[in-house]
């Protein structure tokens, strides 16, 4: 008899996870509940005890919250996984679980505002050191990663530059170091990039971007190892509160039915419109994972199979040109979130980003004519044309 091949990502996630109730529902049912009732006072006793399966408490189980987490432990390829009430939990959750006082963080400075600040305010404050280092820069980790350190924690790819951190270089090293791998994997996406096979600890997503996909809720999930998962993590947000609202895990469980065509599509337009875009004259540069001449073309040619959904264009003529483009623009909206169905522009320089004194902003390469596209799904042709137009208009 003839195996069957694992099933593919689109079908995956299509089924993985579903657990029918008695009415057996097609469509995954929402449990909106906060408690569980037990059958006997036995049984109630015994799972919390842990010797029965079954859920308590809404805070650290709800049989949607788990179809999602099943479904998002499939797309990742991870043993398992816990969500979150938004991505900034996951990250916080991932971080807070195992550190204590004298412990030390290695991190790529390049890093998400709010993840910054737990870094440079929140963890100091109880005695945790954090070092930060350039993310693209292996000797940099070298140095640092050569005393102890508890955690290495990175983005894959940076927003807005798309800079990649070498996850082959730096894992063996934090290993080295005695350090837990968390990657915030969000501007790769699992579709593009799945770290756990590289050999991080810990992969972390904000949901509010491409899993949702449609721009409506927040919502984070950390996945890896059972052990870790259920051991740690688990007992961290048990105690916690940071938990997923189960109307927020069906949305996400929903539209991973189609993530991959999502994803797919918006790449493929972000793709076609770096290529398009790539040399055109009132540009300074157009940054894309797979063009030839990005940075670390090299690099993302070993690590990533696709560019992703993102492409960031530095335009010539510093705020004043980057403002005029974008208020020219038709169909990309003004606006600061990404991965949404809907195409975005974003001026990190005077939003996302501005918070960061100007000789950071240079050390990240963070430019006042930078313009950070998310492709949502929209027709590319009539997506790039908008592109090009707002570009004719700066003369
Ligand atoms: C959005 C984002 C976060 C935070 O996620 P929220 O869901 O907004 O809390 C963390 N990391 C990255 C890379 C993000 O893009």
């Amino acid at each position: 008899m003839s195996e069957k091949p694992r099933p593919h990502a689109r079908t995956r996630l299509v089924h993985a996870g579903t657990r029918r109730s008695g009415w057996g529902e097609m469509s995954e049912a929402l449990f909106l509940t906060q408690g569980f009732a037990y059958p006997d006072a036995e049984s109630a006793e015994r799972r919390f005890a842990g010797e029965e399966d079954g859920f308590i408490y809404a805070r650290f189980g709800n049989p949607t919250v788990t179809m999602f987490e099943e479904r998002m432990a499939a797309l990742e390829g991870a043993e398992d996984a816990f969500a979150t009430a938004s991505g900034m939990a996951a990250v916080q959750a991932a971080l807070m679980a195992e550190l204590a006082a004298g412990g030390r963080v290695v991190a790529a400075r390049a890093l998400f505002g709010s993840t910054r600040h737990i870094l440079g305010q929140i963890l100091p404050r109880y005695g945790v050191t954090v070092d930060l280092v350039d993310g693209a820069d292996t000797a940099a980790w070298e140095a640092a990663l050569s005393r102890p350190a508890d955690i290495v924690l990175f983005e894959s790819m940076a927003n807005p530059t798309l800079e990649l951190v070498d996850i082959d270089a730096v894992v063996p090293l934090a290993k080295a170091a005695g350090a837990r791998v968390i990657v915030d994997n969000v501007f790769a996406t699992p579709l593009h990039l799945r770290p756990l096979e590289h050999g991080a600890d810990l992969v972390i997503y904000s949901a509010t971007k491409h899993v949702d996909g449609h721009g409506r809720v927040l919502g984070g999930v950390i996945l890896g190892a059972r052990e870790l998962i259920r051991g740690p993590i688990e007992t961290w947000m048990r105690h916690t509160g940071a938990a997923i609202s189960p109307f927020n895990a069906w949305l996400l469980l929903k539209s991973l039915e189609s993530f991959v065509l999502r994803v797919e599509a918006a790449t493929a337009s972000a793709e076609a419109a770096a290529r398009r875009l790539s040399g055109h004259p009132a540009l300074l540069r157009c940054l894309y994972p797979t063009l030839p001449d990005f940075p670390q073309a090299g690099l993302a040619g070993r690590l990533l199979s696709g560019g992703g959904t993102m492409l960031t264009l530095d335009v010539k003529g510093g705020r004043e040109a980057a403002f005029r483009f974008l208020n020219s623009l038709e169909i990309f909206t003004i606006s600061n979130n990404l991965g949404d169905a809907k195409s975005i522009a974003t001026h990190p320089a005077s939003t996302t980003h501005r918070r960061l004194p100007p000789e950071e902003k240079d050390r990240l390469g963070i430019t006042e004519g930078m313009v950070r596209l998310s492709f949502g799904l929209e027709d590319a042709e009539d997506l790039i044309a908008d592109l090009e137009a707002g570009l004719a208009a700066l003369g």
